[in-house]
């Protein structure tokens, strides 16, 4: 049973996380990414163990991550054609995956990669960036402790395909 309240916790606050990033996708000033060419040949075997900081309380797993020159690469796989720039609730995954290589293998990425069907992105991990994620991370710990959290988002579809919608009182 306290694994069915991990994962719920766990997935409320992906949904957290994509909601904040969706609500500062026009005001942020994330970066929009470099477009760079990569070997997806070269990326090796997908990882299969989440990592996990305990002090943050943030578990994730990229889908893969490249050693470049002595430095870890986290790369996301999105399916679909890329759009113009990323989605920034997908920067903000990669900038929580960079988080976490750094705490977990000791050592910062300088970027990490959202890979679409058709382009890839190399997203710079500023000091700004792991600013804005540290926020958004503090800020879902301060509505943990609310009692009165409503639902972050106003989107059907996500809602229809939800594993949680029969103990959801907020489903759409
Ligand atoms: S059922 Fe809808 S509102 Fe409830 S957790 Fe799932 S996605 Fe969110």
């Amino acid at each position: 049973m306290n694994y069915l309240y991990v994962a719920l916790g766990l997935f409320l606050i992906a949904i957290v996380l994509l909601w904040r990033a969706s609500q500062t996708q026009k005001t942020s000033g994330l970066p929009g990414g470099r477009v760079i060419y990569t070997d997806t040949r070269a990326w090796g075997e997908k990882v299969e163990k989440p990592l996990y900081d305990g002090n943050l309380g943030l578990t994730g797993k990229p889908d893969y991550i490249v050693e470049k020159n002595g430095r870890y690469i986290p790369v996301e796989v999105k399916s679909g054609r890329a759009p113009q720039a990323p989605y920034d609730a997908h920067i903000f995954q990669l900038a929580a995956y960079c988080l976490l290589v750094e705490k977990n293998l000791g050592s910062r990425p300088p970027y990490g990669i959202i890979h679409y069907e058709d382009r890839d992105f190399a997203i710079d991990y500023t000091n700004e960036l792991e600013n804005a994620i540290l926020d958004i991370l503090a800020e879902i710990r301060r509505d943990e402790r609310r009692a009165d959290v409503q639902r972050s988002h106003e989107v059907t579809a996500r809602c229809t395909r939800c594993g949680f919608r029969n103990v959801c009182e907020q489903k759409l």
